[in-house]
């Protein structure tokens, strides 16, 4: 086991690898210098598999066989409205895999998103250890704060495809606080707004010297950048149906070359006060190609999008009233995310926030730097060994989403509410309905609503094997907790004889355990990105 742990920003668009040196966290560039990698994962049909930003560059060229943005389908079930939203605009095939899990489909072979997150996660293993001249297996991966317990157990297991021994998981905008203020001796309450590719959260944190103690979290797993280049993008489609009457969207090839020029464009309007598009072929058929050209001025762009910044503050009163503050109790307030470098965005947080938002910190880094942070703080902890550098930040996190279980009629009732500190333990005793009843069937799901079937169901199980009684007569207790990664975990107890059952969530990974180990074997020889 080496020294060196890293911390791995594992984002919808890009990644980035960071490992503490010296004392000091820095982000490590691969031999081109590029600091940010796209999580992107090209399959040549030769086998050969490419990843980062050179993959990147084959969304065009090889639309199928590019996998992008996978990180907004991982621990979802094919019926859900983010994997139906992928199939219409991603031009590889999204398809339904066993117990309604999501695959990918190249060559009639089907990929898990693990396996291709675990592709992006062992060429970010990779960099490092090329940088370090030594193999790093060690690793604290960041997610969503809002991720629920079924994305973030299959990063997990991404994260064990690729090889990587996940010291934790923790959440995005913990680890930039950390970036924040770890060293800086600080005793703050601190906002941090994190609009990611796919994501938005909002946590309030208390910064207290090494104590970093998440008050409250809320979340839009519906809400990032991407939307606002879909926005850009249906608005350039309508213009273009309007003015030529052809309709871009019809082909999902042109549909794709119009995302990525979108996506520049967006990226252009954080800098400039209008961008020129222009896509030489976005139409190509047997009577020739078709251009387009439009102007569109940042005022345009800011008019499209506005509603959906407005969308995040929503998501920030959530947040506030969680950790029982308001804005004028905060002390600063810090971007992290790639959309955060908008002006719009930008003034728009300045005046909901009623002070100008710390931009300090590098807002596609941060993430990274404070998961290094953590990562060399949990090494040491673990080594024994005593060293100036690296004092471990003691992280106090909170779960985002209430624990709850199905009642009768479609019902449910809240286990461990949304908010609460973890790790966290909470027991139940359940009884049995019926006389003679011979088993007890208990689902479990993550949300806010009070009926089944609009929450997300992690996994469900039955417990048998106790005495048969009458009805009330048979007492089990179930205890659920949540972990400091904040995944679920269920065991069940027959009071009478205290026989217990650890309770795999089942559904949690939509991969069973025997499938990880038949992909770990299979890819022995290296998950070989070139
Ligand atoms: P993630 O990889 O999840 O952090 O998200 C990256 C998101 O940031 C994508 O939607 C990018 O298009 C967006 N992004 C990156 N740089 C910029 C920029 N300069 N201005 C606006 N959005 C950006």
């Amino acid at each position: 086991m080496g020294n060196i742990a890293i911390g791995i920003d594992l984002g919808t668009t890009n990644s980035c690898v960071a490992l503490v040196e010296d004392g000091a966290p820095r982000v490590v560039p691969n031999l081109w210098g590029d600091r940010l990698h796209a999580s992107v994962a090209f399959f040549g049909e030769d086998g050969q598999v490419i990843v980062g930003n050179e993959a990147k560059r084959q969304v065009i060229l090889n639309p199928g066989r590019t996998i992008w943005s996978v990180k907004r389908i991982i621990g979802r079930k094919s019926f859900s409205a983010e994997v139906k939203k992928a199939q219409a605009i991603c031009a590889y095939e999204i398809v339904e895999g066993p117990n309604h899990a999501v695959r990918i489909a190249i060559d009639g072979k089907l990929l898990s998103p693990e396996e291709i997150s675990a592709y992006i996660l062992y060429e970010m293993k990779k960099l490092a250890s090329e940088y370090l001249g030594e193999e790093v297996t060690d690793a604290v991966v960041t997610v969503p704060a809002y991720f629920n317990d079924n994305q973030r157990q299959a990063t997990q297991d991404a994260g064990r495809i690729a090889g990587l021994g996940v010291m934790r998981m923790i959440n995005e905008p913990t680890a930039a606080a950390l970036a924040y203020g770890y060293g800086r001796d600080l005793r703050q309450r601190v906002a941090i707004y994190d609009l990611g590719g796919g994501t938005f959260d909002l946590s309030i944190l208390e910064i207290d010297g090494d104590i970093f103690e998440v008050l409250g979290t809320s979340g839009d797993s519906y809400l990032g950048g991407d939307d606002f280049d879909l926005r850009l993008l249906s608005h350039l489609a309508d213009r273009f149906f309007n003015d030529y009457g052809v309709n871009i969207r019809n082909n999902k090839f042109n549909l794709q070359k119009l995302r990525e020029a979108c996506e520049e464009a967006k990226k252009l309007f954080s800098t400039h006060e209008e961008v020129l598009i222009s896509i030489p072929d976005v139409f190509e058929d047997e009577l020739g190609n078709m251009q387009l050209e439009y102007l569109v001025t940042r005022e345009e762009f800011n008019s499209l999008v506005m509603d959906l910044v407005q969308k995040s503050f929503k998501v920030c009163d959530e947040a506030l009233y969680a950790a029982r503050c308001t804005v004028q109790d905060l002390d600063g307030v810090i971007l992290v995310g790639g959309p955060t470098r908008l002006p719009i965005v930008r003034e728009a947080v300045g005046y909901y926030f009623g002070r100008t938002p710390d931009t300090s910190l590098n807002p596609d880094e941060v993430v990274a730097l404070g998961a290094a942070i953590h990562a060399a703080g949990l090494k040491q902890s673990s080594s024994h060994t005593s060293s100036t550098h690296a004092v471990p930040a003691h992280l106090l996190d909170v779960t985002p989403l209430s624990l709850q279980i199905a009642t009768v009629g479609g019902y449910t009732e809240r286990i461990i509410e949304r908010n609460t500190p973890v790790p966290i333990e909470r027991s139940k005793i359940f009884t049995t309905v019926r006389d003679g009843q011979e088993r007890v069937h208990i689902r479990v799901y993550q949300g806010e609503s009070n009926r089944e079937e609009e929450n997300v169901l992690l996994g469900e199980f039955i417990f048998s094997g106790f005495r048969l009684g009458y009805r009330g007569e048979v007492q089990i207790e179930v205890t659920f907790a949540i972990d400091a990664n904040g995944l679920v975990h269920v065991t069940a107890r027959d009071m009478e004889t205290n026989k217990r059952q650890q309770i795999t969530i089942t559904l949690s990974s939509s991969l069973s355990e025997d499938e990880i180990q038949r992909i770990m074997v299979d890819n022995q020889d290296g998950l070989a990105p070139a």
